[in-house]
């Protein structure tokens, strides 16, 4: 047998793999995670490595193959740890050993420093057009141009714009003598800590909160998972809470508890939900032994943050799923709060679960796990109802004033029916009036982005694709058209580019729509829309939530992020502008979606002193997830779910493997698919699957991908099963080019 081993982790060059013979006295000592000394490099000096993988076959020629010498001394570090749970991770989602060590180990990477800048523009939009039009009249092309360019995007970088626009610093800096423009050094490296400081400061939150007195539910849960974790058992744990129930207050007195007996724990956040409230929230109950990780950090700030982690500088580690890997040498426990979010499933190869890896690695670090949500995914309350998780139920809101708010549904059909013909049903639109009157702030929301803006022919009935992707393009109020795949973009055309019909025009309903439409009913209404349009140009959606937040806006119209895991006190009405819009998707999970999204949508209805409305508008309200959603009636939902997930042999009636393949070649494509059908069935273990089915979106960027659908009801079986697969299809991708990806769950 042989080792493959690395010598340093903390490297960009994981994949630097040396192999190594297993002598016969440590055959069956050695396994991935093991830290072994093996001799290196011309002198043979002994050196540490890890093992990572074991295997039958010599890489090179077998005669050459160094021995490992020895076990390493007290071998069980964190590194050890977290390779072990990379190895578990290959095996279970599939991946290479590689791509499971890049997900779990930090990787050093050089920060470099280069200073950048960004110009602002200081003039008034007045005085900026006068400026631009003398400048045009004076001549001055470079001033024109950067002018220009500052009147449509507000700022420009140094570094790169200016190079693109053609301006030297000689065209800069009178302007910046006059006062035309500022100069701004960005701010390159981002602590968090010192960003969390300066906040503390600013909001005068540096003193410690006040104790709060939990409640009797909230006691219940402590003491339960404490009462365990004292007599040293370890287990998982769900905490089923309404928003606003105190879920994390829960998590915050265990995770004191836990630090106080000199262990560590991990937070996972969704990213959606890691805002400045929250972090703040840690902060001032933990102070500087908390560290956050999020998306906008760079790999050198990550990894500054995981050293310190690993030096036992810090306590807490809070974070979106990647946080999971923290390298903490005493974990005691880790929180994974909204565990439903589809977010802690990795899109990436390995596609991991993070709530899965997480009971992993707790169970590997004897740590306990907390899963907290207002609506549990089925998985996890079906093992709670089973017993396999301790379960705890927090049923009333924390705060005594904020109360559960009223949630009416309106039937779109018969607002139809009665000559409506507005997408704001006569009920929301009262309401609305109302919160304007009264000075509330409102939030509308459908459950997705844009899409149905698309431009179809009114003759013919084609509607506008993009030409690399199988999708129709998506009409933007400056009349271009865009695909969301790729990119790609392309004027509105006069005429149906298939039958010539001048009747060509755009349809359906998006967030844009709904602004205009808004404007249109409500005017003097101040309207904020927040969608990934106007979140790439304004800067982040945090800018546009804060405005709202500080009350800048009477109502916030929005896709689905507008919903999840915000604080406003002053929103009285949530409005669901078309409820049933994801209930359309082409997923097994779109119920239990559409429900998430409307619990968590009502949720966010008077949450201060006022009791708040939700109006759910939508063409299906006997569907069993709106009308479990309106009565916030989550155990209804479940046994109602759980029934059809049952009948159609869905996660977590049976475990479900997708293979997704792909490649710019249809034909050799459709001989993978079939190729790898067949041998699943060849197999005993009689499978359900099926396809290979095209993609709901069959073409992407002239990528052509197929699926396959395997289902069985044991789990190690879905893992033979996808092994060999991967056997198979291994040969596809280096004669032809498919690329295979697994999802199992
Ligand atoms: P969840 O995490 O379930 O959404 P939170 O922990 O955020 O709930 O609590 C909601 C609000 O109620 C917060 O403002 C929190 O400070 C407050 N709160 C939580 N527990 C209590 C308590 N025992 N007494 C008073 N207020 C509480
Ligand atoms: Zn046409
Ligand atoms: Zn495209």
């Amino acid at each position: 047998m042989y080792a493959n081993i690395i010598i340093d982790i903390s490297h960009e060059s994981v994949d630097r793999v040396f192999q190594y013979r297993i002598p016969e006295a440590l055959e069956g000592k050695i396994e991935a995670g093991v830290q072994v000394n093996i001799p290196f490099g011309a002198g043979n000096r002994l050196r540490k490595g890890y093992v990572v993988e074991v295997t039958g076959q010599a890489q090179y020629d077998a005669s050459r193959i160094k021995e490992v010498d020895s076990l390493a001394e007290g071998s069980v570090s964190v590194q050890s740890q977290l390779i072990r749970l990379a190895w578990w991770m290959k095996e279970r989602y599939g991946s290479t050993m590689n791509q499971a060590l890049r997900t779990v180990l930090p990787v050093k990477q050089k920060v470099r420093r280069v200073p950048r800048r960004r110009i602002r523009c200081l003039l008034e939009e007045g005085e900026l057009e006068a400026a631009i039009e003398e400048a045009g009249k004076k001549g001055y092309k470079a001033r024109f141009r950067l002018l220009t360019a500052l009147k449509e995007r507000g700022s420009l970088s140094w570094e790169q714009d200016m190079k693109a626009l053609k301006i030297t610093a000689a065209v800069l800096e009178p302007l910046r003598k006059a006062g035309v423009i500022a100069v701004e050094e960005e701010e390159q490296y981002r602590n968090p800590l010192m960003e969390m400081r300066r906040l503390a400061e600013g909001a005068k939150l540096g003193q410690a909160p006040e104790k709060l007195l939990l409640s009797g539910e909230q006691i219940r849960a402590v003491q339960g998972i404490w009462g365990d974790y004292s007599r040293g058992i370890r287990g998982t744990y769900l905490i089923h809470g309404v928003t606003g129930s105190g879920k994390t207050e829960v998590y915050m007195e265990l995770m004191a508890r836990v630090i106080r007996e000199g262990r560590q724990a991990i937070v996972l956040i969704p990213e959606i939900s890691l805002t400045w409230q929250t972090v703040m929230r840690f902060y001032r109950r933990f102070g500087e032994r908390i560290s956050v990780l999020n998306s906008r950090m760079s790999l050198g700030e990550r990894y500054d943050q995981y050293e310190r982690a690993r030096k036992g500088e810090i306590d807490i580690i809070v974070g979106p799923r990647s946080a999971l890997f923290a390298p903490f040498e005493r974990q005691g426990l880790i929180v994974i709060d909204e565990e439903h979010e589809n977010s802690y499933r990795s899109e990436l190869a390995p596609r991991y679960d993070a709530r899965e890896a997480a009971a992993e690695r707790a169970r590997m670090s004897g740590a306990s796990l907390i899963l907290g949500s207002a609506t549990p995914s089925l998985e996890s309350y079906l093992r709670a109802k089973e017993g396999a998780y301790g379960l705890f139920v927090l049923k009333e809101r924390a705060r005594q004033e904020a109360l559960l708010p009223r949630v009416e549904v309106v039937d779109l059909r018969r607002e139809l029916a009665q000559g409506n013909r507005s997408i704001f049903s006569r009920r929301l639109k009262e309401l609305i009036e109302d919160r304007l009157h009264k000075k509330e702030q409102s939030m509308l929301f459908i459950n997705r982005r844009g899409y149905a803006n698309f431009v179809s022919c009114r003759s013919c009935g084609e509607a506008i694709k993009c030409p690399h992707c199988d999708v129709t393009l998506t009409l933007h109020r400056n009349g271009r058209m865009l695909c969301h795949y790729c990119g790609y973009s392309a004027a509105q055309p006069k005429v149906c580019p298939s039958c010539g019909s001048p009747y060509i025009a755009p349809f359906g309903t998006g967030t844009q729509k709904i602004e205009e439409m808004a404007a249109g009913l409500f005017p003097g209404a101040r309207i904020l829309r927040m969608d990934l349009d106007t979140t790439s140009k304004k800067g982040g959606h945090q800018e546009i939530l804060s405005a709202f937040a500080r009350g800048e806006a009477d109502i916030l119209i929005g896709t689905q992020m507008i919903v999840k895991g915000h604080d406003f006190p002053k929103v009285t009405l949530v409005g669901a502008m078309a409820a049933d819009l994801s209930l359309y998707a082409s997923d097994y999970r779109c119920g239990e979606e559409t429900f998430d999204l409307l619990t968590q949508a009502a949720g966010r209805a008077g949450r201060g002193e006022i009791p708040g409305n939700v109006v759910i508008q939508t063409y299906q309200p006997d569907h069993y997830s709106i009308q479990t959603a309106a009565r916030q009636d989550y155990e209804a939902f479940f046994s109602q779910e759980l029934a059809y997930r049952r009948l159609l042999g869905y996660p977590p009636a049976m475990g479900l493997l997708t293979i997704q393949m792909a490649s710019p070649d249809p034909e050799a494509l459709g001989l993978a698919a079939s190729r790898v059908s067949e041998l699943v069935r060849e197999g005993e273990e009689a499978p359900a699957f099926i396809g290979p089915v095209n993609a709901p979106v069959y073409k992407v960027n002239d990528i052509y991908r197929k699926i396959l659908y395997i289902k069985h009801e044991n789990y190690d079986i879905l893992i033979q099963i996808r092994k060999r697969a991967e056997a198979c299809l291994r040969e596809w991708e280096r004669r032809a080019k498919v690329l295979a990806q697994y999802d199992i769950r």
